[in-house]
């Protein structure tokens, strides 16, 4: 019986295809956030532009070393670790503060896909409780505010809105999986995952015996040896699927 439903967020619930400005840019004004505040209140630091690119090259190198390893970086400790590099007093540095002068905020030009608003209510009328697993550096409470903004927080399980920086593993971890699967206390085997990503999302849900539905974004998938158990390229493709795996 199908009792779950684990979605992605990025390319799988909202749309990326047309920010209105590049990552890079976007963190630069958030780091203006962090560089004022630091300035003002905490240390005296005089190149704005120097304390961005610093925290920009540890960003990468976190993210390189975690795509590895798989343990997930987290943007609170890259903070930190560039207050620390730049002679700021570990005993002055408070990293839930970092992250709230940071003020993360839902990026300009990412939407949900229109089909978000059609389906999950369909889903959630039926009793399937649905849950959230992302890649995200950012903890869950810097990017509820996107969910809420979309108006998506309600579709998804209080227990089961999972940041990959919470965690402590990133996609495809089984550890992740399994974490969501304890927080809404079921099985693999009755647990079905959407994502558009064949190396972190259907891969790592197959691993722990949970069917992986790949959304297809951009027309076509690339040749993989990752086979997903369903290629859609709609939310609505997902429910005839569901009805002949769980009849
Ligand atoms: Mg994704």
């Amino acid at each position: 019986m199908l009792k779950a439903i684990l979605f992605d967020l990025d390319d799988t619930l909202i749309d990326w295809r047309n920010p209105a400005t590049n990552w890079q840019e976007g963190s630069r004004t958030h780091m203006r956030n962090v560089f004022n505040y630091l300035s003002n209140h905490i240390h005296p630091l005089e190149d704005e532009d120097g304390f961005h690119d610093l925290a920009w090259e540890l960003t990468l190198q976190e993210w390189d070393s975690a795509r590895r390893t798989l343990q997930a970086p987290h943007m609170g400790d890259i903070l930190v670790k560039t207050c620390l590099t730049l002679g700021i007093p570990a005993e002055q540095i408070d990293t839930e503060i970092l992250l709230d002068v940071y003020d993360w905020q839902p990026v300009p030009g990412v939407v949900p896909f229109d089909d978000v608003h059609e389906v999950l209510p369909i889903l959630q009328q039926r009793g399937i409780k649905l849950g959230l697993i992302t890649n995200a550096f950012q903890p869950m409470r810097m990017r509820i505010r996107e969910l809420d903004a979309f108006g998506l927080t309600g579709y998804l399980h209080p227990n089961c809105r999972l940041s990959a920086a919470d965690v402590g593993f990133l996609k495809p971890h089984p550890r992740i999986f399994q974490a969501a699967l304890d927080a809404l206390e079921v099985e693999a085997s009755e647990t079905v995952f959407v994502g558009d990503s064949l190396e972190a999302d259907i891969i790592g849900a197959q691993a722990v015996g949970i069917r992986g539905v790949l959304r297809v974004n951009n027309g076509f998938s690339r040749p993989t040896s990752i086979i997903p158990d369903a290629e859609i390229r709609s939310l609505h493709d997902l429910l005839p699927y569901l009805e002949e795996w769980f009849a």
